[in-house]
């Protein structure tokens, strides 16, 4: 559990309902934080200081595809193909690896 420490005296606030929030300033004089109950009337709480706002945007970068791009599997699939049109490749084969290769193309 995460303790709130009063930022006038820096002891621990217990009575939550009585903190009184402050817009958060740069200039904001924060007492150390000790282990000692707050024993202010109003403890004060500035809000999350602009400073360390965590980025707006979080998202992830694009998740590598398994197994190659897209465009490498369909080459990969041509060049099958013309393996058993050249006869170097049985029809199972060719049917099997091309299976094999479609089922790796990412599906939205
Ligand atoms: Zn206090």
């Amino acid at each position: 559990m995460t303790q709130m420490h009063c930022a006038f005296c820096g002891g621990v606030i217990r009575n939550v309902a009585a903190i009184e929030h402050r817009p958060p300033r740069f200039s904001a004089q924060l007492a150390l934080t000790t282990p000692e109950p707050c024993a202010c009337e109003r403890p004060i709480v500035y809000d999350d200081p602009p400073m360390i706002e965590p980025p707006a945007d979080d998202a992830a970068p694009a998740p590598a595809p398994r197994a190659g791009s897209t465009e490498d599997l369909l080459r990969e699939i041509e060049a099958v193909h013309q393996q058993f049109e050249a006869g170097t490749l049985s029809y199972e084969e060719f049917e099997a690896t091309k299976a094999d290769l479609l089922g790796q193309l990412p599906v939205d």
